[in-house]
């Protein structure tokens, strides 16, 4: 019953879970299936955040052949709506995860879970308590000191089953009993310290309605609800960490399982009893320059502060959306933010990274003046030309054009010109030279200011011949600009990140009170070439020079709207406040700061300039490699060539380790053609590695001889005899032989003399040249003297 996906992504990089559930499918802990799921609480809109933990156990599932279901874990009556059902899955299935028919709803167990329940009373593992909440949390002690058994701890099976009925039943007031598991009060861990299982809650849930007044605790709940729909790994966020303990605890004690599930018990009732599921934690996604918690979106939606859970400003998938980001950047970030066991923050530039990568290759360039400046060209004398000009890059490979026309009268973007340039200036200035892009080349003869002294008016003369082609005039810049006759009028909003500050929420005073102000910016007439006056909802353009543009759903006929989804150049890379010092001193919670970019300057600039290098960086991020290695293999074409023959076959960390280590060190003398291996062949070395067919220290060896000449990496291999003795029943033939000649040493060892292990693991070690695993010797020599 595997999800039939079909899908040429990039993996999601090897991180531990993969390593984990390897073990699991080799060990058959559970069967060999795999099963994730994604536990949104429908209070709210999913986030950025929400988005990595969502398609990574989307990935973990479909890399592994197995299930992935969405589960609303709706066990709180109070705050949940259906609004956020809804958003949640349409958010989840535009981000291209699929759950097929496994979409469920944690509050279709209640039956189950509170027979669950019962049984605990029944075999005296939980009680009704009925002490007030406030002596409960008393009673809980602390770090440091116990807590205090409740005086109702010891009420007898039938009692506690009867007011546990009796709650079930409506009979009490919220709060006046709850249930409570009955565990040890001075358990070093407190979660463990009689957890409350079940509350009283007179409350109307948008699901089951008014059937139920007693309602499961979270500790309680969410680890049935896995149990019951046959979860095999359960990932959760780091601060589960302590209450992994009763996750299991709650499993153990009630049975809960797959033949309790309102819908799959029958897929599940002839299988053999499996392990429960496991809990792994990991990281918290954060992300600077916004705040993540629903609670405070929330707020930021109730008060007003955005215009709505789909404000481009905000960090949920559907701001996203409505920003014009497409699904694949947002994959891409996620494969690149990874998954880790520390908390960290992720540089907002990263997001902005894949992006501009996601969009360059696709998006039709177009010329739109945000700041319009007249210029005159008093030369020009031909009317309207018009012209082909690319609508994609060249290495797009996409030859599609759009018609632009060049006239007398034209508009350029007024920051493209100063009166007094400052130095290096390459833009138009009194007498100096600019190129028009698909133009002429211009030249500023007179300065027109109104009576306040602005500029208003460029005159100008064109050199006939330039468009396209020489000039005499030694242009150092390219302006865009647009044809006045021709040009449409369009409304642009120029969005920016919704906080100035890094952390915002650990900004001391209100965090609500840090919002940009320059978050959004309205230019409600821009000047944009013609072929934009007449486009659909939700394309997306490169306005050259200024960024990428969607065009909003609030366009009309009359006015295109775009909304800016992002510069074209992290514009605040070089200005960004350090963080520390945004925060003053105070750390902010549950992160730690990411290490500084690793990158140099020098390649950033040659990536800069060249988009094919700039998207290897890209594509080796999203391979998993460090930012360090992504950018040393980066910078010029011919490495970047190189590295991707290399990377191609896979066994991507093992290949990089060489890339980045032993061919740069080689490269400092020989040309990348004129080494004597290549990148297919290094690519068979760390398939080598990767199978375990040869040791580490082999592997240097044979690394040395392949930059030598001296052939394949197998080949060298075989003719030195290097292959691993790993394999199982080579490895016990070798050690028979070994004990088989020393039989007087293997009875001292019997004898007690367990010393000599390490004599017996050297004599095997010199018996298969070298080449057996010492790691694998040891336990079968411990087993045969045994
Ligand atoms: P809150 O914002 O109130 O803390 P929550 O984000 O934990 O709530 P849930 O609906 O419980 O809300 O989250 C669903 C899943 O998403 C959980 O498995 C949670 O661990 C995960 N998750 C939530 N926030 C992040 C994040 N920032 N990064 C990664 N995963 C997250
Ligand atoms: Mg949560």
């Amino acid at each position: 019953m595997s999800l039939a996906v079909t899908d040429d992504r990039t993996p999601l990089r090897e991180n531990f879970l993969y390593g984990r559930i390897a073990d699991d499918l080799r060990t058959g802990k559970y069967g060999g299936r795999v099963v994730t799921r994604f536990p949104p609480e429908p209070n709210g809109y999913l986030h950025i955040g929400h988005a990595r933990n969502l398609y990574l156990n989307y990935r973990l599932a479909v890399d592994h052949g197995g299930l992935f279901h969405l589960r609303f874990d709706d066990t709180n009556p109070a705050r949940e709506e259906v609004e956020y059902v809804e958003a949640i899955q349409r958010d989840a299935a535009w981000l291209g995860v699929e759950w097929g028919e496994h979409l469920y709803f944690a509050s279709d167990y209640f039956d189950a879970m509170y027979r669950y329940a019962e049984r605990l009373i029944e075999n005296g593992k939980a009680y009704v308590d009925s002490l007030d909440l406030e002596t409960l949390r008393a009673y809980r002690g602390s770090f440091t000191e116990p807590g205090t058994n409740s005086p109702y701890r010891e009420r007898s099976v039938e009692e506690n089953l009867d007011l546990f009925r009796r709650m079930r039943a409506g009979e009490f007031e919220d709060g006046a009993h709850v249930l409570r598991a009955k565990i040890d009060m001075a358990a070093r861990n407190m979660v463990m310290r009689d957890p409350l299982l079940y509350r009283i809650k007179h409350a109307h849930h948008h699901r089951s309605g008014d059937a139920w007044c007693i309602y499961p605790m979270y500790d309680y709940a969410h680890c049935i609800e896995d149990a019951m729909e046959g979860v095999t790994h359960s990932i959760c966020t780091l601060e589960f960490d302590n209450n992994r303990e009763l996750y299991d605890w709650v499993l153990r004690e009630t049975g809960a399982g797959p033949q309790d599930h309102p819908t799959l018990a029958a897929a599940f009732a002839n299988a053999p009893a499996e392990h429960p599921p496991e809990q792994t934690e990991v990281a918290r996604l954060n992300l600077a320059h916004t705040v993540m918690s629903k609670r405070k979106l929330r707020e930021l939606v109730e008060e007003g502060l955005v215009a709505g859970w789909d404000d481009p400003r905000m960090p949920t998938l559907s701001g996203l959306r409505r920003r014009g980001v497409r699904p694949e950047a947002i994959r891409q970030f996620c494969e690149m933010a990874g998954v880790s066991k520390t908390n960290s923050l992720v540089d907002i530039g990263k997001l902005e990274f894949c992006i501009r990568d996601d969009l360059n290759p696709i998006a039709p360039r177009a010329q739109v003046v945000l700041d319009p400046l007249k210029v005159t060209i008093t030369s020009w004398t031909d009317g309207t030309e018009w012209t082909d000009a690319p609508l994609f890059p060249e290495e797009s490979g996409r030859s599609e054009t759009r018609r632009l026309p060049f006239s007398g009268v034209l508009y350029i973007e007024r920051a493209d010109f100063a009166e007094v340039p400052p130095k290096k200036w390459k833009r138009l200035a009194p007498g100096v030279a600019a190129r028009l892009r698909y133009g002429y080349v211009i030249r500023c003869d007179e300065v027109i200011h109104d009576d306040a002294g602005k500029v208003i008016e460029l005159r100008c003369s064109h050199e006939p011949g330039s468009r396209g082609g020489e000039t005499a005039w030694g242009p150092k810049g390219t302006l865009h600009w647009v044809a006045a006759d021709h040009a449409v009028p369009v409304e642009v909003r120029l969005y920016d990140r919704l906080f100035e500050d890094e952390v915002p929420d650990a900004v001391e005073g209100d965090w609500r009170s840090r919002i940009n102000d320059a978050s959004l910016v309205v230019v409600p007439q821009a000047l944009a070439e013609p072929h934009l006056a007449s486009v659909a909802e939700g394309a997306r353009f490169q306005f050259e020079r200024t960024g990428y543009f969607v065009v909003d759903p609030d366009t009309t006929p009359e006015r295109p709207v775009f909304n800016r989804i992002v510069t074209l150049r992290d514009s605040w890379a070089k200005q960004a406040t350090p963080a520390t010092e945004v925060v003053k001193g105070k750390k902010p919670a549950e992160s730690t700061h990411a290490a500084p970019p690793a990158r140099s300057p020098e390649r950033d600039a040659a990536r800069a300039a060249d988009a094919s290098l700039a998207s290897a960086f890209a594509r080796y991020l999203a391979l998993g490699l460090s930012e360090a290695d992504a950018d040393v293999l980066s910078g010029d074409a011919e490495l970047v060539a190189w590295a991707d023959a290399a990377l191609e076959a896979g066994n991507t960390a093992e290949v990089a380790k060489w890339l980045t280590n032993d061919v740069l060190r080689l490269r400092k003398d020989t040309a990348l053609d004129a080494l004597r291996f290549s990148p297919t062949e290094l690519a068979e070395l760390a398939g080598l590695v990767h199978e375990d067919a040869i040791t580490a220290t082999a592997a240097r060896e044979v690394f040395e001889a392949m930059a030598a000449g001296e052939g394949s990496p197998a080949a060298i291999v075989d003719a030195r005899g290097l292959r691993k003795l790993g394999d199982a029943n080579a490895l016990e033939a070798l050690i028979d032989g070994v004990l088989e000649a020393n039989v007087d040493a293997v009875s001292r060892y019997r004898d007690g003399k367990t010393q000599l292990l390490g004599f017996f693991v050297g004599q095997v070690m010199k018996a298969s040249g070298g080449s057996a695993d010492a790691a694998a010797v040891r336990p079968l020599l411990i087993a045969k003297l045994g």
